[in-house]
């Protein structure tokens, strides 16, 4: 099978001077996972390789330069998810791991439980030898003065560079059929300590189904959480491209491909799930999706959302 990623930084009002280092965060995203997809790697390894370097790279709310809580401290949230199994690895309310993405993945794979917090999981970290970090390490400058700002004042988005959000996820499927999805996030700013978001909920911020697909989402966690957006998502997969895709291509073998079909059905999704998100919470963000062939979808209701993916004949798109 043709290896498929998809990559995001967040769908926010991402103002225009963070353009170019979203640009650039998602294409080294890309890169990163790409040539281990394109050498015969796996899904796990590329997904997991893309989100450290989103996490890495400060202009997104994810391990370095997260948003801060209301007690100045970053607390990271993240997940992982394998399409084949339906098994997560998923931790949360971090303060010492640089890369959380990694703790995920060690929870997905050596751990009995689906979801480790706090210290709780940081001591799974520790034990597994992921070394912690000091918090003050996660803090970026401009983070440290958005919060002095809101603590002085009121938490406000004009604070942040005008924007509040900018999540990282990754979907991909690799040579052998192996579709993962990926989420992680700082949350949002300002939050209560010990808040938990959308992102490393199963089913929430991120999903994957090999009959089906895999998604990950970004935006205002309470309202995604209510629609349970990326486990909708990939139900709507399903549905629609049984519906759209298997029954008229059986009906009609002069009509379209069913490649066409279902890519027009990958991106279709993605809109309806946002649509709901709007409709039914009146909240705003965006969803990157892999339907189970490889197709990329992606929507969101800000004014921006930072995402990637690689094309068809290997090149690397990325749009801000
Ligand atoms: N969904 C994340 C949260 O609520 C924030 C984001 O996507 O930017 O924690």
């Amino acid at each position: 099978m043709k290896p498929s990623l998809i990559v995001h930084g967040g769908a926010w009002d991402i103002p225009d001077e963070a353009v170019v280092a979203c640009h650039s965060g998602c294409r080294r995203a890309l890169e990163a996972g790409w040539s281990l997809l394109s050498d015969g790697g796996t899904a796990l390894d590329a997904v997991e390789a893309a989100i450290v370097v989103l996490e890495d790279e400060p202009v997104f709310d994810a391990g370095f330069g997260s948003h801060l809580n209301l007690d100045g401290r970053v607390e990271c949230d993240a997940i992982v998810m394998n399409g084949a199994t339906l098994r997560a690895g998923a931790v949360a309310a971090l303060q010492r791991v640089q890369n959380p993405i990694r703790l995920a993945r060690a929870v997905l794979e050596r751990c009995p439980h689906m979801m480790l917090v706090a210290e709780g999981a940081e001591r799974f970290a520790r034990d597994h030898g992921i070394a912690l970090c000091d918090p003050a390490d996660l803090v970026s400058d401009a983070e440290r003065e958005a919060w002095r700002v809101c603590s002085q004042d009121k938490h406000a988005t004009a604070h942040h560079r005008g924007h509040e959000q900018g999540t990282v996820g990754a979907v991909a499927i690799d040579a052998h059929g192996k579709l993962f999805a990926a989420t992680s996030t700082g949350g949002t700013c300002c939050k209560l300590p010990g808040r938990v978001g959308d992102s490393p909920l199963i089913g929430c911020g991120c999903y994957a189904d090999s009959t089906a697909g895999g998604v990950s989402c970004t935006g205002y966690g309470e309202a995604i959480m209510k629609i349970v957006m990326a486990k909708t998502a990939t139900d709507l997969l399903r549905t629609c491209h049984a519906t759209f895709c298997v029954s008229d291509s059986s009906r009609d073998s002069s009509g379209p491909p069913s490649h066409s079909c279902a890519a027009d059905t990958a991106m279709h999704v993605a809109r309806e799930a946002v649509h709901l998100l709007g409709k039914r919470t009146q909240a705003t963000g965006g969803l990157i999706l892999l339907d189970c062939e490889g197709n990329p979808g992606f929507a969101f209701n800000t004014p921006r959302m930072a995402y990637g993916y690689v094309a068809g004949d290997g090149s690397f798109v990325t749009r801000v």
